[in-house]
Parts: C-alpha cells; structure tokens; sequence
C-alpha cells in the first residue's frame, strides 16, 4: 500500500538506493544520452508562487516511450524564511526525495541528472509526472517547513529543456562563483553532508570553501545555509579543530566527525591529497581524478566522457573503482568547482601534476589553471594512449618531465653509490654504469674477475635495468 494513497506506487526510504536496469525501465529522462538535462530551484516571492501546482511542458509519462529524453525539473519555491543561500540545498534533495518513490531511480545532480521509470511501476499507474510533483511538494514541505508554497514545472519538450538548461547553467555558476575567493584558513567551522550514504554508507563530504562537495551541488555557502535550517538534517556544521596539516589539509575536527558518521570506518582525512587518507568518494561525483603510474601525474576524466582514458578505462569502469566511500589511494572523486581551487589536489602537486584531460572539462576550468600549463595538459584530442600522452608531454615540455628527470637522475645517483661500494668492495673490478633497481626477483650471481683473485657478487631479492655496463680490467701493478 502507498504511503500516499493518491499515488498509484509506495514511497519511502526503503526505495533509496534502489536501481533499474535499461531491461526493466519503462523510459529514461537525462542521461548520458542525451545533451540536455537539469534541475533547478528558485526561491521566489510569495506571491508568485501557486502552491501545489504542476505543470508539464511536452510529453507526459504515458506519452513517452522506450528511450532517453532531454527532461528538465524546474522547482519553485516560496516561504518568508526562505533566502536565495538555500537552493542548492533544496535542489539536492531532489535526488534524496525522487528515489524515495517506488520504480523511479534518479542519479546525479543538476545538468547531468539521470532519471528511469521501472515498467513495473508504469504498469502500476505511474503514468504522469503529476504524481512525482505531488510527492515531492509534500515529501519537501514536511521535510523543510521553511518552504510554504512550491510549485513544480516538468519539462520534456527538447526546445524547452535546451532554452531553460542555459539559464540553469548561469545560476550554477553564479552560486559556484560566489564561494570563490573564500580560504579555508578564513572561516571558522567547514561543513559535512552524508545525504550519499544511502548508496556509500561510509562516505561523508567535507565542504569547506576551497574544496567543493563531489557532486559540485553544494558550496560552503549551501552547506552553512542548510545546516541553520536544518540542524538535525543530513548537512552540518563540522568544528575544524587543530590544523594537523596544512599542505594536505587534515584537520582535528575533520577526522573525528568523519570517524563518527562513517562508524569508525574512516579515521583520517587529507582534504587535498589524492593519496594517503584522500576524502572519500560516494558515487555522484562529476569527475574522477586517477593516477597514470607510466607518466607519475593524474589524468582526470569526468561522467560526460563516453570514450576511453589513455589507460584504456572508460569514465564507468575508473568510477566504479572509486566510489562505494571509500579511500582508494590515488582514485579520486571530485566536483568541477574544486578543480578551479588553489588547494586543488594541493599536497600532490596540484594542476602541475595532471597530464590528461577532457577538452570540455579543459574548457569549463581553464581560467583557472596556471597560465603556463595552458597548451602542456594533453586531452582526447592530443593523446588516447599512455604512448601518446607521454610523447605529448615531452614535446610541449609539462613540467611532470623535470618530475621524471629529477627522479631518473636520483635513481642514477643511488646506483652510483651502490656502484661506489661495490668498488670499494673490490680491489680488482668494478661495474660503473648498472642502474641497479631493487624489486621483487630472482637472486642473481655476477662472476667478476677470473682466476685467483676473482670473487663473485651476489644481488639478494634483487633485478637489474642496465642501460650499458662496462666491465673494466684492473691491471696488476
Ligand atoms: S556528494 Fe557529498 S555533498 Fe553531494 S549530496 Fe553527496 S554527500 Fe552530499
């Protein structure tokens, strides 16, 4: 039986989580398929809000058929409380709210949600986006009692979408732009969310200015503006306590509330590293960063991308190693917004040490990378093999180059002095020019020198990369 007994199918928590395969989807609205796709809150005046009403511009449900549609959600909202600080918040419990009905599945956030109605629930009378608006005004009026009058506007007509996905795009930015600026040293307490717990029960997001929510819905501002609201609610306030670490960002009060609300499962956190304690990763963010190990820099790859990485790997495959809330060193889930931040990936090097990434994503942040990286970061158009991306690299001169030579030449400078004491060992020969590299292999026996005074040298554990070794001939005196 419903919880709603005007809605044809039950709503609640239990629904959350729950995921439709294509094989059992009557349709899907958004998605990768399709280019254009939003949802969007405003706070309006009370007077311009009807309360209760729904409107649907293009095809209804019963309208649609098996394929992916463009669908914007458009939510208006009015309450004498209410300021503009709190849309982003209100916005992203769409995604929370929508899952809670039975057979709808709703993933991701603004411009790139991705919606799919089970046939099982169309054929249990879930055939009009009516009754999806009824049980989100009701399920957000007792949820925020803030918001007195909501009004609610489903759009699947392609021109429409496209016309009021521009403007959707102008407000996120605004309210993107508006945290910039802002240091983390500046403010007195950060804020945490867990609304993504229903999908990665361990993960809890720490927003702080310089370092945006994964899903890029929720700034620093929308954080503190949810959590007066909405004390008890699924955003609050996290006391920063001591600076433990400044360069990788770990913070007393961080670890201790991220211990308590993920059950102990994670201890520590480093705001702006992707290795070590990185932030944890639910299964919204829009990107991920990953580390190439063949070039020693990330790539970065975001949901939109449909090809390959130059790791062979496709957006899906990286996300799924990633997500589930969980710290997978250097696997790392993060929004757009914080790519455009100074603290970004700070402790590893930040934009100096990404090598690959999409040109759309280049695009949207490039005002905010280091002028003189601009034209050195390779995306799908200048390499799609790990071969490619490092010729790439070389020729444009991306300082990861100066990273592999610094790193060659202590490499050459170690074997040098295994060298030095192997010929101090030796009064009789020496092998100069071995690049010796320690790794899990076979024992290895060198003869060297013949006759009486040879002697054998014997690498324990060890394996050998030589470029050129000479075997010199000391003469007797
Ligand atoms: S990604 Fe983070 S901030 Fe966004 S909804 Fe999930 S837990 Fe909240």
């Amino acid at each position: 039986m419903s919880m709603f007994a005007d809605i044809p199918v039950d709503v609640g928590v239990i629904y959350e989580g729950e995921r439709i395969r294509w094989q059992d989807a009557y349709t899907e609205l958004g998605g990768p398929r399709v280019e254009h796709k939003f949802e969007l809150v405003k706070v309006r005046g009370m007077d311009e809000v009807e309360d209760g009403k729904i409107t649907i511009i293009g095809p209804d449900i019963k309208d649609l058929e098996k394929k992916s549609y463009p669908f914007g959600i458009f939510i208006e909202v009015a309450g004498k409380d209410l300021e503009e600080d709190i849309e982003g918040v209100i916005e992203r419990r769409i995604h929370e709210y929508v899952n809670y009905i039975e057979g709808v599945m709703h993933l991701n956030q603004r411009y790139d949600i991705w919606i799919r109605i089970s046939k099982k629930s169309f054929e249990k009378g879930l055939d009009s986006f009516v009754y999806i608006g009824k049980v989100l005004q009701r399920l957000f009026k007792s949820e925020l009692p803030i918001i007195e009058k909501i009004q609610i506007t489903f759009i699947t007509d392609p021109e429409k979408v496209k016309e009021k996905f521009k403007e959707a795009m102008e407000v996120y930015e605004r309210r993107d732009a508006r945290a910039r600026g802002l240091k983390d040293e500046e403010v007195d307490a950060f804020y945490g969310c867990t609304l993504c717990q229903s999908f990665a029960p361990t993960h809890v997001c720490i927003i702080t200015p310089q370092r945006y929510s994964n899903c890029g819905a929720i700034s620093w501002f929308d954080g503190r503006a949810a959590a007066r609201v909405d004390p008890k609610g699924p955003i609050f306030r996290v006391e920063k306590g001591e600076h433990l670490d400044p360069l990788r960002g770990e913070y007393e009060g961080v670890n201790q509330i991220v211990k308590m609300k993920s059950g102990g499962e994670i201890q520590r956190v480093w705001l702006y590293s992707a290795f070590g304690y990185p932030h944890t990763s639910c299964g919204c963010f829009e990107a991920v960063a990953f580390y190439i190990p063949e070039v020693d820099g990330f790539g970065i790859v975001h949901r939109g991308f449909t090809e390959n990485t130059p790791i062979g790997l496709s957006f899906s495959t990286i996300a799924d190693s990633t997500a589930g809330g969980r710290q997978i060193d250097g696997f790392h889930g993060i929004s757009i917004e914080y790519m455009r931040s100074s603290k970004f990936l700070q402790a590893d090097g930040g934009w100096e040490r990404v090598t690959w990434v999409p040109s759309v994503v280049l695009e949207r942040v490039k005002d905010f990378i280091p002028k003189d990286l601009v034209g050195k970061i390779a995306t799908e158009k200048d390499a799609r093999t790990v071969e490619e991306l490092k010729q790439f690299l070389v020729a444009r001169g991306h300082p990861i180059v100066k990273r592999w030579e610094a790193k060659a030449a202590e490499e050459a400078a170690k074997s040098m002095a295994v060298a030095e004491e192997a010929k101090q060992a030796s009064p009789t020969a020496a092998i100069p020019s071995a690049i010796v590299t320690p790794a899990p292999a076979a024992d290895l026996t060198v003869p060297v020198g013949v006759g009486a005074g040879s002697f054998r040298f014997i690498l324990k554990n060890a394996k050998i990369r030589a470029k050129r070794v000479r075997i010199i001939r000391v003469k007797e005196k």
